[in-house]
Order: structure tokens, then sequence, then C-alpha cells
């Protein structure tokens, strides 16, 4: 997705000599204008998990000169838990939660929108108000065009005119702002305190980050911490020292040596790399994630009172909007699915049968788990052909991967029967189609809905050029998925069910997408990554009794992603299948295509 590495090197942050520009907030705070630019991140000489260098490009963005200080603090009628009271010091023995907190306080009392949800305190990284670093902003912001061990150099001596560290702090705090400042004009970048970044901690993210303003990974246990304290030895205030604390949001274990401060989006200001970026044609740092929706989805109506409702689909597109994040994915149409493709997985009698039902407005199809109305055929074939939309825009390269906000579902759709909310199979005849029309022979489909998806299973039993990986809730409905459904004949081995206890969550699922999806994936090597993404596994869903967050939804978008870009140029297509809790299901999507679109 990113074709940026031929101009590394060639390339760096802007001239040190240019100080940026400070500026005043509202509320009277200084913050350092920060340019867009390259940098290396991380060292390779001190410990493992500053390694590798790696180059990283940055959006512009505005950082708080000096580290918040008490005084700012208490602006907001936030308690001050600082240790060393004075309102000039640095506020400290602050948690990563409050943190967060005081950058929405302070947001709202400028007018912008708060980037933190204070439910599940993830970051809206589209809003405009203030949040915490990322751990790539920091450290770019520290550096300010460096890539010596400090910003001033190699020589440890000299940090003593920079930082109140262990060897001249005398144990304690000072007012922010009295040693000298780094080339770009922001104070106590080392020592005093140690300042909370918004990144979860993982040792090993440099291996796998993005090129491209990386966010961190989904989900971990500890936030980051970076820049040392007043306790803090010299080599601990290095650069590219990474730290971390569990004090996500407990007040009893921060410590007196922990601070922070904001930063907030400048993408109005283009800099000058950033033009030339998007002047070459040869260059895209674009998403290229597709999400496909129509409106005749929502006219596939269901019983009162029946879980998959059309509020389903409503509350995952408004939630896309809401979050700014609709305009940067591509829109895409879906076409009917012609009775050729249909064909490929279920029976013509049975067709036609789903088509006189809902004409002569009979309620149910097949058993009372499956309402229809008038026009869930014509709702029921767009779904089918979205994913066959979908899959031709993958194909042409206008999208990398895509998402299909589609219903009804498909994977409980046996070749002559409906089942399960499902009246066609949308992911198998994705798949057949695949086959048919690109000539692209194997195929993985990973099906993560909360039910094992029994008709997707049924289709591909014992073809070999279909992988079918499904993790499930067992025993459950509707009954199949044990282990021992391996596949049959020339497809055994192919069917690799994952039955898991009710009540298991993220680790289980995670476990089991590293353990055992990704050898068999890679081993298989398809040619193109289908995913029947239900979200009735969320941990609020009704419909199951699994555990699941949106963080582990991500993490295992993550993988199935990283899979289709090692085996296959990252071709995806995603389609909806359950997912019943309005709330969950539109957290889950969006943590979904986050990860899609990076
Ligand atoms: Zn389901």
């Amino acid at each position: 997705m990113l074709i940026l590495g031929i101009i590394s090197g060639c390339r760096r942050a802007k001239d040190t000599a240019d100080v940026p520009e400070v500026i005043t907030t509202k509320t009277g705070i200084e913050m350092v204008a920060i340019p867009g630019g390259w940098f290396e991140m991380g060292s390779e000489n001190w410990t493992s998990d500053e390694s590798p260098i790696h180059e990283v490009w940055l959006s512009p963005f505005w950082m708080d000169r000096f580290e918040v200080a008490q005084e700012q603090f208490k602006k907001y009628q936030l308690s001050d838990p600082s240790h060393f009271k004075n309102p000039e010091h640095p506020l400290e023995q602050i948690n990563w939660t409050d943190a967060a907190l005081y950058c929405n306080e302070r947001s709202i009392a400028e007018g912008f929108e708060p980037c933190y949800d204070e439910e599940t305190w993830q970051c809206n990284f589209d809003a405009n108000g203030y949040r915490l670093p990322t751990e790539a902003e920091w450290e770019y912001a520290c550096r300010a065009g460096t890539n010596t061990k400090f910003s001033f150099g190699n020589d440890t001596k000299k940090l003593k005119n920079y930082a109140w560290f262990s060897d001249n702090s005398s144990g304690k705090t000072h007012p922010v702002g009295q040693k000298k400042p780094n080339l770009w004009g922001l104070y106590d970048m080392y020592g005093n305190v140690s300042e909370w970044c918004n990144d979860f901690y993982s040792e090993d993210y440099y291996k796998k980050s993005p090129e491209k303003d990386p966010k961190g990974p989904a989900m971990g246990e500890e936030k980051v911490l970076r820049g040392g304290a007043w306790n803090s030895s010299a080599d601990s205030c290095r650069s590219s020292y990474r730290s971390s604390d569990p004090s996500i949001d407990d007040t009893c274990l921060a410590n007196d040596a922990i601070g922070f401060r904001c930063v907030r989006n400048a993408n109005n200001r283009k800099s000058t790399e950033e033009q030339d970026i998007s002047n070459d044609d040869k260059l895209q740092i674009v998403s290229k994630t597709g999400f496909l929706y129509d409106d005749i989805y929502l006219d596939h109506k269901t019983t009162d009172g029946h879980p998959e409702t059309p509020q389903r689909l409503a509350a995952i597109v408004d939630r896309l909007k809401i979050k700014g994040l609709y305009s940067q994915l591509i829109a895409l149409s879906p076409e009917k699915a012609s009775l050729e493709w249909l064909l490929t997985v279920h029976t013509p009698e049975y067709v036609e049968r789903v088509e006189k039902s809902c004409d002569n407005n009979i309620l149910y199809l097949d058993s009372i788990d499956t309402p229809i109305s008038q026009q869930s055929y014509e709702a029921a074939l767009f779904a089918a052909g979205g994913v066959l939309s979908a899959t031709d825009a993958v194909m042409e390269k206008k999208v990398t991967n895509t998402f299909c906000a589609v219903r009804p579902p498909g994977h409980h759709a046996q070749k002559d029967e409906a089942m399960g909310f499902c009246i066609f199979n949308n992911i198998a005849i994705g798949a057949r189609y695949i086959q048919k029309k690109y000539k692209l022979q194997k195929i993985l489909i990973v099906d993560w809905d909360v039910h094992h998806g029994n008709g997707t299973q049924a289709v591909f039993y014992d073809d070999p050029n279909v992988m079918y990986f499904s993790v499930h809730q067992y025993p459950f409905y509707p009954g199949t998925g044990s282990g021992a459904e391996k596949g049959g004949g020339e497809g055994l081995n192919y069917n690799i069910n994952i039955p898991l206890p009710a009540g298991s969550g993220d680790s289980e699922y995670l476990q089991a997408f590293e353990d055992k999806l990704k050898p068999a994936a890679i081993d298989f090597s398809p040619d193109f990554v289908l995913v029947s993404a239900g979200f009735d596994a969320h941990k609020d869903d009704l419909l199951g009794g699994m555990n699941v967050t949106p963080q582990g939804f991500a993490e295992m978008t993550r993988i199935v992603k990283q899979i289709a870009e090692k085996c296959c140029e990252g071709r995806l297509v995603s389609v909806l299948e359950g997912g019943y809790h309005l709330e969950g299901l539109a957290d889950s999507v969006e943590a979904h295509i986050r990860i899609l679109m990076e």
C-alpha cells in the first residue's frame, strides 16, 4: 500500500537551522509546529526493543512546548495527583486515562472535537482536538532532525544542560522550561518527568509497524513512556529509549516520575515534502480500502424484534461517518449476482424457491430463523453480487482490500436451503467467482463469526483449493464445527475448525490465529483471502457467549491482512456475517476497517 521506500534516504526532516513556529492557543498554552517528514526511528546498539532502525514518515502536528504543568491541569477542575506539589512543576503521578481525559477537557475548552472515547479510551485520530503523541511523533519531535544518541549529539556530559535527571535533580521534579530546549524549541524532552504516549507498548512492534504515521499495536497491557525522568540515568533519557508502565487507569500505581504533554493534528499545514509526494505519480500514500454498501440491503426486512435488522448496517455507516473514516474509504456499489454465479453454489430449484417465496409474501424461508420480506430476494442477489463487485475492484486494483457491509448474511446458507438468517452463501459464491473469472485457484476463507459456517464448510468440504478456517463457539448453533471435521477426499486437512468453549476471548482467538491459522495459511499460500467477518463473538453480543473486544477483532484483522500481503499482494475481501449488538458491532467494524486501511 505504501510505496515510499524509493525516496527514503534522500529526503530528511526539515533543515534543523529552520526553527519551527510557536503559537499560543486560546487557553494560553505554547505549542510548536512540528513539520511533517521522514526520520529514522529506533537505534541498533542498545536494547532489543529499539531495533530495527526503520524509516518513518510523519504528518505535521503541533506539540506542547513544555510538559503539562500542575497549574494548567487544575484549570479544568481536575484534581492534582502530583507528589511534588508546585504550580510550575510538571504534573505527575498521573495515570494514562486521566492524561487522556485532560486532552479531552482541553479540546472542549478550545472548541475542538475531543479525540478520546471516554468509555473505551480509543483515540480518534481524525478528530481535531488534543491527544497524547504517538510514540513515533514523540521520538521524531525529540530528535528534531538528528539521529545521534541525544538531540545535542553523543556527549552524555552535556545532558545536564538539557535535562533534570538522576545526576542533577536532587531527587525531585523542577519547574518546566528551565533547561535548554532542543533544536525545535521543545523543553524537557529529556528528564524531569517521563511522558505518556498514546501507543500500547510492544517489544517487537518496530518489525511490523507501518511506514506512515504508525500508531502502535491495536492492543496491549501497557502504554509507552518516553524521555526519562528526574530519577533516570542518562542512558534512560536517550532519544530512542523506550519504557512502559501498566498504570493505564490505576491511580494507585501511577508514580511521581510520570507526566505528559499534548499534540494536535496540523493537517491543514502541508509540509513541502508532503506536497512533493502527492505530486509524484509513482507514489501513493492514500488508503486503498473499499467500502461496499447499498441501501437495497435495508429493504430485506425481518420480523419485529429479530436481531438481524437493517439497523445493523445503519449503525456501521453512521459510525464510519462520525469518525471521519467514511470519506477516506473508496465507496463501492454492488451489482446483482447473476444466475450463472448463484448456481456455482446453489441449486436452480432453491434459487427459484427464494424468488417465489418473496414474490408471494411468504413470511419465512425454510424455518422461522430466516424471516423474509418482498424485497429479500433482491437484497440477497445484491448481497452475493456485492462480494463479486468487491472482488472486481480488488482485481482491477481500484482497491487493495474491501469491507462489504451486506445483508442478509450468508455462511449458514446451504446449497438448497436457507438457514440461520442466511439466504445465499455470499462468500462461497465469491470464492467460486474468483476461481472461475480470474483463474485464481487457491482461496482462503477465514470465518470468525461466533457460529460455525456450516454452509461454507459443506460447499468446499472435498475441495483442496479452498481452505476453510473457522473459529467459533462450540458446542453451539448450528451444531457442526468440531475439530474432527477436517475435510474429505482430496480436501482432507483443508477444512480447519477451531472450536472454542463459551467465554473465550481475545487471547484464545489470537492464539488460534497465530498457532493454527498462520502456519496453515502460509503453507497453503492462497491467491485470494476472503473473510466471513461476523462480529457476534463481541463481548456484549447476546447471540454469542464469547468475550472478544474490538481490539481483538483488530488484531485478528492484522494477522489475516499479513497473510494476504505475504501470499497474494494483499488481495482481501471481508464480508459481514453476524454481529447483533449495535454498539459492539460498530466498534468492531471500525476497528476492523482501521487495520484494513493501514
Ligand atoms: Zn453468527
